[in-house]
């Protein structure tokens, strides 16, 4: 089967087609700046890159030159749009109405869309890619698949806050938790390998990119994570604050003369290791820095990694035990320094890192001695596959 994978933002979508027999990349791409002027990148497996710089005044002219680019003469990988049987769609908030994926149906558009609130950058711009591919491809079949969704497993005590019922009942202020698809790929992919599927187990996965957060999965089920309401808690992250004292958005406010908008800037984009060092929010620059002596490039690392630790010290206690971590995305995958700052507060639990294995990139690793008690991983997410895998099993 060819699965379409559309993960569509406000001025941008990202696309890959994958083969799901073989799991294969057929091809990737990407269109930014729609709305603004247009420039289309797209990469056929084992062929040149095409990049086109094109009027993409709406989403739906950006979807059209993609299909255009998979069929065309030289940069294409299919003779015919029939060749596609499925499109698997990123949707950032499914609220509590959606505990796994689902096919897209009218109806199904109209919940996600009482969704939008929750998710007021993100949900519009998803549904404008569905709505935009279902008017080109109108007799494929759409899935959506939730970042919120992995997470509705969490019990009540885990995702109130401490905020009077009301709040819960009204506006369904709660943990949602984001980056589910990830969790959920990463955390099915270790439970194998400790080959421990379909038996109890408990593991640790952190999602640890420009966004970053840190899930508990007990029995394969997220029982805990860090990010909350939004996306902005739970660890330091690129550019956001995560978890702070939320008194300090009034204080900010006054002392600034900031409206709550900006200082939600602030805590969204200005923040961060990011605004903590004043060097960069990329790890690689960061380690750079820290390694020339740079000392809020030092703090801002100490400071990501302890909170990390924080959070993996509390899902050990949530779950009263722990059998096996793993780190994941951008930093997870490539960062053996971080990995290896994080390890270190990990000790009490019997960990010792291997520090020729933590030297891994990109690649699935055990990171740890053979003695260490608890291993820890690191496991590349690939969130493109995770979706195409639920279109298909929805789908067939
Ligand atoms: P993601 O959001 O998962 O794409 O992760 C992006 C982040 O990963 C970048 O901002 C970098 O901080 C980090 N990153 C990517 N590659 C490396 C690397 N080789 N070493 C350290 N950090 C990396």
């Amino acid at each position: 089967m060819n699965v379409f994978v559309v993960n569509c933002g406000s001025s941008s979508l990202k696309y890959q087609l994958i083969n799901t027999d073989t799991e294969e990349v057929i091809a990737k791409g990407i269109c930014e700046r729609i709305g603004i002027d247009g420039k289309l990148k797209h990469k056929p497996t084992g062929k040149e890159e095409l990049v086109k710089e094109v009027a993409m005044p709406e989403h739906k002219t950006a979807v059209s030159y993609v299909l255009e680019a998979l069929t065309d003469e030289v940069a294409g990988v299919i003779s015919d749009l029939s060749e596609i049987d499925a499109v698997g769609h990123r949707i950032v908030h499914g609220g509590e109405k959606f505990a796994s994926s689902v096919i897209i149906t009218d109806e199904v558009l109209r919940a996600i869309e009482e969704c939008n609130d929750l998710a007021p950058l993100h949900n519009p711009a998803n549904l404008i890619g569905v709505v935009a591919c279902k008017e080109l491809m109108p007799n494929v079949p759409m899935v959506g698949v939730f970042d919120t969704a992995f997470h509705q497993t969490m019990p009540q005590k885990a995702y109130m806050y401490g905020l009077a019922y009301e709040y819960y009942e009204n506006y369904k202020i709660r943990k949602y938790g984001f980056h589910g698809t990830s969790h959920s790929f990463v955390s099915k992919r270790l439970i194998e390998i400790l080959g421990k599927t379909g038996q109890s187990s408990k593991v640790i996965i952190c999602h640890l990119g420009n966004g970053a957060s840190i899930t508990a999965v007990q029995d394969g089920k997220s029982v805990d994570t860090s990010m909350g309401f939004t996306p902005l808690d739970g660890l330091i992250m690129g550019t956001r604050t995560g978890s702070i004292d939320p008194a300090v958005v009034q204080y900010i406010a006054d002392k600034k003369g900031y409206t709550i908008d900006q200082v939600m800037n602030v805590l969204n984009k200005e923040s961060g290791v990011d605004g903590l060092s004043g060097v960069s929010s990329d790890f690689r620059d960061l380690d750079d820095a820290s390694e020339a002596g740079n000392e809020r490039a030092i703090l801002a690392l100490d400071m990501f990694a302890y909170r990390a630790a924080q959070y993996i010290g509390g899902y050990v206690a949530a779950m009263n035990g722990v059998d096996a971590i793993a780190f994941t995305a951008g930093i997870g995958e490539n960062d053996g320094k971080i990995r290896a700052k994080i390890c270190q507060y990990l000790g009490y639990l019997g960990i010792t890192l291997d520090e020729e294995a933590n030297k891994a990139r990109g690649k699935e690793a055990v990171i740890t001695t053979e003695d260490s008690r608890v291993p820890v991983y690191a496991i590349p997410t690939n969130e493109e596959l995770a979706i195409a895998r639920e279109t298909v099993a929805l789908v067939l």
